[in-house]
């Protein structure tokens, strides 16, 4: 039986893990769970799945799941979450799961890479952050990153047996958000509970904004870039309306391989979990003569400047991508609260690229630091509590 160390358990990519445990009963031990602050959902999954270990982010929600559980350990903050991704250091077949949205994951990532310990990674800000540190350790340690992003998880899927030289370009596909029908001008109204409404996927909030302003497509850009090894210029989006093709792979014998399949995470999670096998799961099968089209297009740059803003982060390196997701987190949370417009994301996202003190190499301390940096200068201008 393997052991999962589950971070983010109470999430909507947390939730769909333990429904593909739960399908293959005897497969898989819960060992740990995290989560942020849900603590009436975490006791429901600590009542289910008796882990030996929990960790609440929240030091508060800590004490409450504490004083419910006197006999089970329970960590708190950051110290809590890399403590329950490294727990049982020994245990070489275990998988850590990391579903935590932020730059809150990275430091977990980091902690179980450091045990070797294998790493299944929904957290793309982990990449997008460190993914020159967090790719490198894997490699020193000889650790595998295993993708559950779909795309990643399809490029994954088509790569399988294939020699990476022979591979020309990586080819993501991007449903367009909850706004790809809007003029740029409406855009300028759009409220949270209209970009809350993806058109195909059912996900946590932050991630469903970042599909409309299409910087989730720009993260998995960068994110397929460090797991994959390949120059940004041979990494390319395409739009794709239907999220059917969860993306592509182009050989240079002029070879397209595609991964098709319904829209559920439930199957890269499974893939993911049970690799190198496959394994029968919940998810939907998809009946392409029923669907009938699939439709193509090229990406509007313009329309969607926070993807490309994520390709100039990505090019110049260093610590530019760490200010580009802390002003995108800041920046999200803003506009879910209500107090920026949809279209200031891309500016205070644009503002932080141009002011970032450049870093060329950074370590994990310095990228850190560029993320509280840039925290502390975008809440400076538009105040609230809560949001550091
Ligand atoms: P979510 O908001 O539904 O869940 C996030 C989880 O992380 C929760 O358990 C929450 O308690 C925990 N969490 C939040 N902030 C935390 C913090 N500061 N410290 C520790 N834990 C914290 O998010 P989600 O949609 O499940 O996404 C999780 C990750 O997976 C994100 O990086 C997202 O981009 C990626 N992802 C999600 C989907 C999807 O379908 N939901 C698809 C691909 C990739
Ligand atoms: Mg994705």
């Amino acid at each position: 039986m393997r052991s999962l160390y589950l971070l983010g358990a109470t999430g909507s990519i947390g939730r769909q893990v333990l429904d593909v445990a739960d399908a293959t009963p005897g497969a898989f031990r819960i060992a740990v769970l995290t989560a942020d602050t849900d603590i009436e959902t975490m006791t429901v999954l600590i009542q289910k799945y008796q882990p030996e270990f929990a960790a609440m982010n929240d030091a508060a929600a800590a004490e409450t799941l504490a004083m419910r559980f006197p006999d089970l350990e329970i960590g708190s903050g950051k110290a809590g979450l890399v403590r329950a991704a490294a727990w049982n250091p020994g245990d070489k077949t275990g998988l850590l799961v990391n579903a935590i949205v932020g730059v809150a994951g990275l430091e977990p990532t980091i902690a179980a890479l450091g045990v070797k310990r294998t790493v299944a990674l929904a957290n793309k800000e982990t990449l997008v952050v460190g993914g020159a540190i967090v790719m490198e350790l894997a490699r020193r340690n000889g650790v595998a990153i295993l993708p559950v992003d779909s795309e990643h998880s399809a490029i994954w899927q088509c790569l399988n047996g294939e020699d990476l030289a022979s591979v020309e370009r990586l080819i993501i596909t991007a449903s367009g958000g909850a706004f790809r029908d809007k003029t740029r001008a409406e855009l300028a109204g759009v409220t949270p509970a209209e970009a809350l409404c993806h058109p195909n996927w059912n996900m946590g909030r932050k991630i469903t904004i970042d599909s409309a302003t299409m910087m989730n497509k720009g993260f998995e850009v960068i994110e397929a870039m460090h797991l994959f090894g390949l120059p940004l210029d041979r990494i390319d989006c395409v739009l794709h309306r239907e999220s059917y093709v969860h993306s592509l792979v182009e050989f240079i014998d002029g070879s397209l391989i595609a991964q098709i399949s319904s829209h559920d995470m439930r199957l890269p999670i499974s893939y993911a979990l049970h690799h190198p096998t496959r394994t029968p799961n919940p998810t939907a099968r998809l009946d392409l003569a029923h669907i009938g089209e699939l439709s193509f297009a090229p990406i509007d740059f313009d329309r969607y400047p926070c993807l490309r803003y994520a390709y100039e982060a990505a090019a110049r390196g260093g610590n530019a991508p760490a200010a580009l997701n802390a002003a995108n987190e800041v920046a999200v949370a803003l506009f879910l609260a209500g107090t920026i417009p949809f279209l200031t994301i891309e500016a205070i996202v644009h503002q932080a690229l141009a002011e970032v003190a450049f870093i060329e190499r950074p370590t994990l301390a310095e990228l850190l630091e560029t993320d509280a940096a840039v925290r502390t200068a975008v809440t400076g201008r538009y105040p609230r509590p809560n949001l550091i």
